[in-house]
């Protein structure tokens, strides 16, 4: 008998040839009631990243990450200037929390939710179906010589796919630095933002070769969840599975009255986007996209047989058991996550944390008065995150360097607090013309001394 040459060699990947070489994919079409329900999903994230940046909620982006300023926006809540430990918080309750989920459901963020499935099954792939054709006549048109027609086909789909990646780096950008800005700037000669200019093009690039042409190779050597995932999942995690006992003895290999259900028709091997054969077990390329699932069913409806050969299933029941939602690997996930989400609250409401800001006042940066005192004035940015109020004293720690704030204490609560504040002292302190001393911010609501700040001092050369 014949070898299928979907009848993958167990010992190298689907994707590289005898000689270690790539083998580009093209992956066939399937429709089907999972191919709907993720047509939904796909959609509708791409709708939610592409308007997100444009809405306003208390005046700001939805969602704005400000590197700059330190400033982190959410649905109109901002962080300002995170303390490390509360990133920690953050970053570990989230890794945690992605941990339980894939512990219960698999890989459902690769199949459902991942930017790079999204883009490229409801993107890129589409525009390829829809200018190269099925994939049968992909695969021709990728073994035929340079022609005209090749040549035009291959250039128009990459002329189409660098406007959608010029769109997508765009929006991408947008998120750091908000919709307004983002207009201005696009408007604006390059030149004028050399810097935004030359990210956006990075980022244009990345998503381009990445979509385009990487894709599956992405997944299968290049991320880094894809390589952990295995260990955070157990028999009870939902996979996409075969059901081997159902499907064997396939057909061709044994006496067709002891045949099982699957028919061997590799349709399952022909959708799947990372060119695995699914009945070989669960292999950390699946990337649980469901692909299979509607190319099986529909064999199965033909045939007149129940749908299910290839589903959504756990090795526990694959093997007769019952499935247990919550296992102790996914309890300890849950429960570790939920402690770092507490204590990152815990932390956040309780937080001391300051961030001051010292700008020099305009125009001269000193002035002397009559009586000879050098003044220094400065505009003070005071902001807090936490849920404590503060009563803040600026205070020098320099004794010959005396400290004015025509509002004293000043109240700090959430938000930012912008104020004044005068440096005076006699010439004589200066050392060619500059000292650096530092400054306590006292708060008299706790008498205590709550941050310090270094602040430039300047004046005239005696
Ligand atoms: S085996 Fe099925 S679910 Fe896994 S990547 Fe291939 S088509 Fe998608
Ligand atoms: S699609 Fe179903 S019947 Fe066809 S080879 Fe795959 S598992 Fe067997």
């Amino acid at each position: 008998m014949s070898k299928n040459r979907y009848d993958l060699d167990p010992e190298r990947l689907a994707t590289t040839d005898e000689h270690g070489n790539r083998v580009y994919l093209h992956p066939e079409d399937v429709k089907g009631r999972w191919k709907d329900r993720r047509k939904v999903v796909y959609w509708g994230l791409i709708l939610l990243y592409l308007v997100l940046p444009w809405f306003y909620i208390n005046g700001k982006p939805a969602l704005l990450i400000d590197l700059v300023r330190r400033e982190f926006t959410v649905l109109g809540f901002t962080l300002h200037g995170m303390e490390p430990i509360l990133f920690f918080l953050m970053l570990a309750s989230g890794l945690f929390f992605i941990a339980f989920v894939t512990s219960l459901f698999g890989r459902v963020w690769c199949g459902w939710g991942c930017p790079q499935t999204v883009f490229i099954q409801a993107i890129f792939l589409q525009v390829e179906r829809l200018i190269e054709g099925k994939a049968r006549q992909r695969e021709q048109l990728e073994a035929s010589p340079w022609s005209i027609e090749k040549i035009s086909k291959r250039s128009l789909k990459w002329a189409v796919y660098l406007l959608i990646s010029l769109h997508i780096a765009h929006t991408f950008i947008g998120y750091f630095v908000g919709p307004r800005e983002l207009f201005l700037i696009t408007l604006g000669s390059p030149g004028l933002h050399p810097t935004m200019f030359a990210a956006t093009m990075v980022a244009t690039l990345i998503i381009l070769l990445d979509f385009g042409w990487f894709r599956e190779q992405f997944c299968l050597i290049a991320c880094p969840y894809g390589r952990i995932q295995s260990v955070m999942m157990d028999e009870n995690s939902l996979v996409v599975a075969y059901d081997a006992k159902r499907g064997e003895p396939r057909r061709g290999i044994t006496e067709r009255a002891a045949e099982g259900d699957c028919v061997n028709c590799y349709n399952c091997v022909k959708v799947c986007p990372t060119g695995i054969d699914i009945r070989r077990g669960t292999q950390l390329e699946c990337i649980a996209c469901t692909q299979c699932i509607d190319a099986c069913d529909d064999i199965m409806t033909k045939l007149k047989k129940p749908t299910g050969l290839i589903r959504y299933s756990s090795e526990t029941e694959l093997s007769g058991g019952i499935r247990r939602l919550l296992t102790p690997r996914s309890v300890v996930y849950f429960v570790a996550s939920l402690v770092f989400v507490s204590s990152f609250v815990l932390f956040f409401r309780n937080s001391t944390h300051l961030d001051i800001v010292l700008l020099r006042g305009q125009g001269s940066p000193f002035q002397v008065s009559s009586d000879s005192l050098v003044t220094n004035h400065f505009v003070v940015r005071l902001k807090h995150q936490g849920g404590r109020e503060f009563a803040i004293e600026l205070q020098s720690q320099d004794p010959d360097i005396r400290v004015t704030q025509p509002i004293s204490p000043w109240k700090v609560q959430k938000s930012e607090v912008k104020n004044i504040v005068f440096f005076r002292f006699e010439a004589k302190h200066l050392m060619n013309g500059s000292r650096v001393i530092r400054i306590n911010l006292f708060d008299h609501l706790s008498q205590s001394v709550v941050a310090t700040k270094e602040v430039h001092l300047v004046g005239p050369v005696e």
